[in-house]
């Protein structure tokens, strides 16, 4: 089973406009390039290497037309975006050819005669592009279909790793003329294929690398906010301080120090960052936990109230149907408390409620649960105990009561209880209880009376609600209300 993910919208949206975006970059560059080479022009800039190549600005160009098909358009569309991926991987599949079988003679050579060779800058791709634009039509078709995301993926970063070597490179030529990757792929193919693998993985935000980084979870705003940073950073401050040393004549000392500072000091922010998310989403659950504390609490006793009873007794019945961990429930009425209340006025009643509150918490272990279910009427729940030692654990709560020190008149109280069995539900436990409450009531007060399973139910639809009611009639569902 796997479970609902949520997506940041904004994320997912941001995915999809780069990848469009990016595919318009694609489409402009490839076309460009290619009329560049056709009708030789200077269009694009060369970017301080050598010029894209005729069939790498053909990949280019078909790369950024299948990838504005991902997500639009029927079977049709797919079908010809994926036959303009394949193009792509033949291209890059007969460049690797034509470098790697002498005398093979590929679409670059073809191209190459037609034009006329030695005129127009050569055709052929680098060998670095060739594998990367094989790559890149492979990531694109495994997109189109929906397929292999792993294997999709690690295409996606096999392009990656080209990409970034070249544009690493170029930060060094740039800053100090000298040997580099860029002999073995142009910048602006190295960008290109950067900026489409990018593409392409973003066209699909919910899936794969990207589906972390639109997240609607903490994991989420961390991929968002340190993903490019750590992936970016390190090259520029490569470029950055070999530019210092080489153009700016700064000690070599003095540039890998500030190198090692500033590489120190991004770690460092981005070490906070985390740490300041991690603090804030701490402090935004303590809060949540908190409201929900408020939520669940009886206002004037401070104890549980129905909510926190509802969630207690379906985590109880749960813990049973699964480990067996028996739990008991008893209903408490506070006993001719009308009298007192007329007597002595509602506030002092109110005073005594929560007296006998503070009393319940005292008396209770802290695993059980004390809920105010309504008016002067009480439901305890008691983990771990059966039928047996009810007795005991009620005796002890009507002693508490009858014993304390009550400064208008003396209050007692009366208890029923009941155990949980198989084909309990809250309702029908309650139901039980509150049979045995009613016979307590009978009894003469002051007094626990309990139920078995077997003893209540003549049926179990229509539970009865708690709630302040004469003791002359029993609840409905249960017999005669006394037990055998
Ligand atoms: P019994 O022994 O049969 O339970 O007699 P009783 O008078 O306690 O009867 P019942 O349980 O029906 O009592 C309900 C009374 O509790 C009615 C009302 O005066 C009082 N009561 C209910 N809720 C509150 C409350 O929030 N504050 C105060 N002060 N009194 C309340
Ligand atoms: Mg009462
Ligand atoms: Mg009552």
């Amino acid at each position: 089973m796997t479970a609902e993910f949520r997506h940041s919208g904004w994320a997912v949206r941001g995915y999809r406009l780069y990848s469009l975006l990016a595919s318009a970059l694609m489409v402009l560059v490839g076309l460009c390039s290619s009329l560049e080479w056709w009708l030789d022009l200077n269009l694009v800039p060369d970017l301080g290497g050598r010029d894209m190549r005729l069939t790498a600005a053909l990949c280019i160009l078909l790369s950024g037309l299948a990838l504005a098909a991902v997500g639009r358009g029927g079977k049709a569309l797919r079908l010809a975006a994926s036959l303009l991926c394949a193009a792509i991987i033949g291209l890059g599949a007969d460049a690797l050819l034509e470098h790697g079988v002498a005398g093979y003679r590929g679409v670059a050579g073809w191209l190459d005669a037609v034009s006329g060779a030695g005129v127009r800058p050569p055709v052929l791709m680098a060998e670095l592009a060739a594998c990367a634009f094989v790559l890149l039509g492979g990531q694109g078709i495994l997109v189109l279909n929906s397929r292999a995301v792993v294997l999709r993926e690690a295409f996606g970063l096999g392009v990656l790793a080209i990409a970034m070597a070249s544009v690493a490179s170029l930060a060094f030529l740039l800053a100090q003329r000298g040997e580099s990757l860029l002999d073995h792929l142009p910048p602006l193919t190295g960008i290109s294929l950067l900026f489409g693998t990018l593409g392409w993985m973003s066209s699909t935000p919910t899936t794969g690398l990207t589906r972390i980084s639109t997240a609607a979870t903490l994991g989420g705003v961390f991929a968002r906010s340190l993903l490019l940073p750590a992936l970016l950073l390190p090259l520029a401050y490569t470029f950055a301080f070999k530019l210092l040393e080489t153009r700016f004549g700064v000690p070599q000392i003095i540039a890998s120090t500030l190198g090692a500072v500033f590489t120190g000091g991004s770690v460092a922010w981005m070490i906070w960052l985390v740490a300041a998310l991690l603090d804030r989403s701490e402090r935004l659950r303590e809060a949540s936990l908190q409201l929900r504390d408020v939520a669940d609490t009886d206002s004037l006793t401070g104890l549980g109230n129905r909510r926190k009873f509802d969630a207690e007794i379906d985590a109880l019945l749960r813990e049973y149907r699964q480990q067996r961990t028996p739990f008991s429930l008893l209903v408490l009425d506070v006993d001719h408390f009308k009298a007192y209340n007329d007597g002595y006025g509602h506030q002092a009643g109110d005073e005594a409620l929560r007296e006998i509150g503070r009393l319940l918490r005292t008396v209770l272990r802290p695993r059980d649960v004390a809920v105010r279910y309504g008016g002067e009427e009480f439901v305890l729940l008691v983990h771990g105990v059966r039928m047996p030692q009810l007795p005991v654990i009620a005796a002890r709560i009507l002693h508490t009561i009858r014993a304390n020190d009550w400064p208008l008149l003396p209050l007692t109280a009366s208890i029923g209880g009941a155990e949980v069995c198989d084909a309990d539900s809250a309702a029908t436990l309650l139901q039980r209880a509150d049979a045995s409450l009613y016979r307590a009531k009978r009894n003469g007060r002051d007094r626990f009376e309990a139920m078995g399973c077997a003893e209540c139910f003549a049926s179990r639809s229509a539970p009865p609600a708690l709630r302040a009611r004469e003791w002359d009639q029993p609840p409905p569902g249960c017999r005669g209300g006394v037990a055998a």
